[in-house]
């Protein structure tokens, strides 16, 4: 089956190609392979929106050929990325886009650049001894967790569609597969640096960065030295990838894979594999299988992301001086900056889930006793928060739901205590606290057993669960009462669920 032009204008974007442009050794020009009679799974109209794409038109027209890659987009000039990485702390040299293919990026009327990719599309060279496609559980999944930090405001790549085909891939089963179509403002990687530097392609750096600099930090291309604007952007990638991780932190978000291949370069949080949300909380909880030494738990992302950014700086060092040694010395100048603002950025969400207006001295202290309390009762991390909004600042008052959390219920009170000795004149307003905690402390968050209650229900042709979940956690800080099932404890069958890799 060949793959051919789309006819509706539907799919007349404003086609970019700036990849295709670029060509070797960043972007090899991939077609996608055709799929056996694709059918429509889910769209996301706030998508659709930020691309200017007609979501009634596209969902009453259909938009499985096209976003299948059976029929592509006029003006397209699909691409797959060229890129390496360090898997769990080894080099593991060209990985690659093996089975993401950009059809290209395209402008919207506002001015904001997207690309739009087909995950699942088809091999390409970077396939390796993999088939290029994806099965329908993972594509629910990435849909579904994507939609869900974007809904928490937390940066990611988007979902706009999963297309299904009963084309069948063999996983430990034979299983039906799926597309998704992901949306990024860039999806450059740590790794696609890196693939340039242990191909000792240093020439090819500069363009890939400049680039990056280019089209999403405008501001810093007006640096005219050279070193000194890589150097900005080196600080700008250090403080978007502090600011990410303190994000997932703040919602007890584990990401699973923080090999450098998995790293943005725009601080997005990318590829949703075993990625998990905590139930209770667990600081060492590993929510992905096969990393067996725990290298990727919730407590240690903050030191990964230092490790992975390391890797990055390595990998262009000869952006930053002319002479080998002066580079070496900038760039760890430059990482030793990530710790600080990594803390600052932490320490600034956990202080607004508490609902304090200012920091003040022992605000740490406070945060981690909580946090220690929550962990030896295995109290629920989203719950907990939560109701802590709903406490009032009198001494007397009932702080049943907060409480209900934790086992050692008196620990519970002592440190409630401490919180609303805490509470000064800017935060002794009950109905405003709540007001902003409820804005930070999200009631709805992608529990695994939802995600695995909308695949099973999908696996046997219902869809709408999907919907509905998507419908929720678009805005997961709003009470929703009549979906109020849906922020409560998982089911213990759901304890410990744990997913692996790439699928
Ligand atoms: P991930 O674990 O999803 O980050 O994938 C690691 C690498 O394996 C990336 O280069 C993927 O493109 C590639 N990969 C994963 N699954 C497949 C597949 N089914 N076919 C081709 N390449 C794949
Ligand atoms: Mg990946």
């Amino acid at each position: 089956m060949s793959v051919v032009t789309e006819q509706s204008d539907l799919w007349a974007l404003d086609w970019r190609n700036r990849a295709a442009a670029m060509g070797m050794p960043w972007y090899a020009p991939q077609q996608p392979s055709a799929i056996e009679a694709p059918y429509p799974v889910a769209f996301n109209d706030d998508v659709a929106a930020l691309l200017d794409i007609d979501a009634e038109r596209a969902r009453r027209e259909g938009y499985a050929e096209v976003l299948s890659g059976n029929r592509l987009p006029p003006g397209a000039e699909p691409v797959a990325h060229r890129y390496g990485g360090h898997q769990f702390g080894i080099w593991a040299g060209q990985l690659g886009d093996g089975r993401a293919i950009t059809l290209g990026d395209m402008v919207n009327a506002r001015g904001q650049v997207y690309d739009i990719q087909l995950k699942g599309a088809g091999k390409t060279p970077y396939s390796r001894f993999a088939d290029g496609r994806a099965v329908l559980r993972s594509t629910i999944r990435e849909y579904l967790g994507s939609e869900a930090l974007a809904g928490l405001g937390i940066p990611t790549t988007r979902a706009l569609a999963i297309v299904g085909s009963d084309a069948p891939v063999y996983r430990e089963t034979v299983e039906t597969s799926a597309i998704l179509t992901r949306v990024a403002p860039s999806l450059v990687r740590f790794g696609s640096f890196e693939m340039l530097f242990y191909d000792r392609r240093f020439d090819d750096l500069a363009p890939l960065a400049d680039a990056v600099i280019q089209h999403h930090h405008p501001e810093l291309a007006a640096i005219e030295n050279d070193y000194e604007r890589y150097r900005a952007w080196v600080v700008r990638v250090i403080e978007l990838t502090a600011s990410l991780i303190a994000d997932w932190q703040a919602v007890g978000f584990c990401h699973g894979v923080l090999n450098t291949d998995n790293m943005s370069v725009l601080g997005l949080t990318l590829d949703y594999g075993p990625f998990g949300f905590m139930d209770s909380f667990d600081p060492d909880w590993i929510c992905n299988h096969t990393d067996e030494a725990g290298r990727y738990t919730y407590n240690r992302q903050p030191a990964i992301g230092l490790w992975n950014l390391g890797r990055f700086v390595q990998a262009i060092l000869p952006l930053l001086a002319e002479e080998p040694d002066a580079a070496v010395e900038i760039g760890q100048n430059l990482l030793e900056d990530y710790r600080s603002a990594y803390d600052r950025a932490y320490q600034a969400r956990m202080q607004a889930k508490l609902g304090l207006v200012e920091a003040a001295e022992g605000d740490a202290e406070l945060v981690a006793s909580l946090l220690k309390l929550m962990a030896r009762d295995g109290a629920d991390f989203t719950r907990s928060f939560r109701a802590l909004g709903e406490v009032s600042a009198a001494p007397s008052a009932s702080a049943a739901p907060f409480i209900d959390e934790f086992v050692d219920r008196e620990g519970a009170e002592a440190w409630l205590a401490d919180w609303r000795a805490r509470l000064g004149e800017a935060e002794a307003d009950d109905a405003a606290r709540r007001v902003r905690m409820h804005l930070v402390n999200p009631k709805y968050i992608l529990r695994n057993y939802l995600a695995q209650h909308a695949i099973e229900r999908a696996e046997n042709g219902d869809y709408s669960e999907i919907e509905r979940l998507h419908a929720i956690l678009r805005r997961p800080f709003d009470e929703q009462p009549e979906h109020a099932d849906y922020a409560r404890l998982p089911p213990d069958w759901a304890r410990g669920l744990v997913l692996s890799c790439s699928s």
